[in-house]
């Protein structure tokens, strides 16, 4: 008997290697040597063997310490067998990574599957996002045939054994010396098949519905955000829990309020004379209309942030603000009698020059000269 390889050695990983490398390093193996890609391959099946028997001990704490101490020999008396025939991997591990998935269903047959997952848009007005809402939806799904309860027989009758695989789910092939169990391509494992097939569903189980489902939008929610309904989706197999519906949130521009975040802004438009002087305005809030002091020399860009007046947190969190950019108004328009008053007021802007202008002025006098005012004037 040849001598057995370092179990570290075969799967490539270090002595100190936590589990999830060990686990990961034997995948990558068996993959590759998995003899569904290497038909008549006796290396690649050895190979298969050895690494799965260096898994069996390195990714069993127990058996992994016995065999860091004593080695090969320290594996006597603890069950541990070698693997002599490929059926046997797939018994101690064929499940344990998915390889059905990868490989078409091999190993064990499964349960009834679950139904199918569902997603649909909703689309909802700010105010209904603010405030939660409850929402009917109509869904297109496959749904439990209601005749045959989904068992795809006519009512009466009875599914008989599957003729490919004789009832056992799984058919046995040949490949090289091996013989590998697949599920049956029939009958996808059941074992059984349909003899009289129900009426209303052909024999299908299911049929297609346009039900109307109910969803409780907490309030808060935001464009993107998906909701999940439990049990609306498809329906699944016999025995199997329907999937689930995802509600797709959409919430339509609004004519005043722009949402970022849980926050909203607002533009407010006021005129020259309003912000100069100060005013009390009417401003809009989600709760309704509500009064706004505007201070004196309010300029245009100010905001003003109103705290807890934006939307609610969906997850309960703080409530958002009210952002109000002030804006300022200038007509294109005026009456005989405005224009004779911003006449007189531009005259005495000429010969009242604010501080903050003046020295604007000056910064583009030296822009432009390369020199100020004063400057000039000692030149
Ligand atoms: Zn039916
Ligand atoms: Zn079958």
């Amino acid at each position: 008997m040849p001598a057995k390889r370092d179990y570290y050695e075969v799967l490539g990983v270090a002595k100190s290697a936590p589990v999830d490398e060990i686990k990961s390093a034997y995948r990558k193996m068996a993959l590759k040597y998995h003899p569904d890609r290497n038909p008549n391959n006796p290396e690649a099946e050895a190979s298969f063997r050895e690494a799965a028997e260096a898994f069996e001990v390195l990714g069993d704490a127990d058996k992994r310490a016995r065999y860091d101490r004593f080695g090969h020999s320290g594996l006597e008396g603890t069950g541990f067998h070698e693997f002599t025939n490929i059926n046997d991997v797939f018994e101690a591990f064929g499940d344990l990574f998915g390889f059905g998935s990868v490989f078409g269903g091999r190993g064990r047959s499964r349960g009834p599957a679950k139904g199918a997952d569902l997603e649909t848009d909703l689309r909802l007005t700010l105010e209904e996002a603010a405030k939660g809402v409850r929402k009917s939806i109509t869904v297109r799904r496959q749904t439990r045939c209601a005749a045959c309860s989904g068992s795809g027989s006519k009512p009466g009758s009875s599914p008989v054994a599957c003729t490919t695989c004789g009832g056992r789910g799984q058919v046995v092939r040949a490949q090289g010396p091996f013989r590998i169990a697949t599920t049956c391509p029939s009958c996808q494992g059941k074992g059984q098949m349909i003899a009289d097939p129900c009426r209303d569903c052909k024999g299908r189980g299911r049929v297609q519905e346009s039900a109307e489902v109910d969803v409780d939008v907490p309030s808060g929610v935001d464009t993107g955000m998906h909701l999940r309904v439990r049990n609306q989706g498809e329906a699944g197999e016999p025995g199997a829990p329907a999937g689930d519906l995802y509600v797709l949130v959409q919430i339509d521009p609004h004519s005043l309020f722009e949402r970022s975040g849980s926050d909203l802004h607002c533009r407010v438009p006021i005129s020259f004379a309003q912000a100069a002087l100060g005013t009390e305005i009417d401003i809009p809030t989600l709760a309704g209309r509500e009064t706004l002091q505007i201070g004196r020399g309010t300029q245009p860009g100010d905001v003003i942030r109103l705290r807890g007046k934006g939307m609610p947190d969906p997850r309960g969190g703080m409530r958002g603000d009210l952002l109000l950019h002030v804006g300022i108004d200038v007509p294109k328009k005026l009456t005989k009698k405005q224009e004779e008053l911003l006449r007189e007021l531009a005259e005495l802007d000429k010969s009242h020059v604010s501080p903050e202008r003046k020295s604007w002025l000056d910064t583009v006098a030296e822009y432009l000269f390369g020199a100020t005012d004063e400057d000039q004037k000692k030149a």
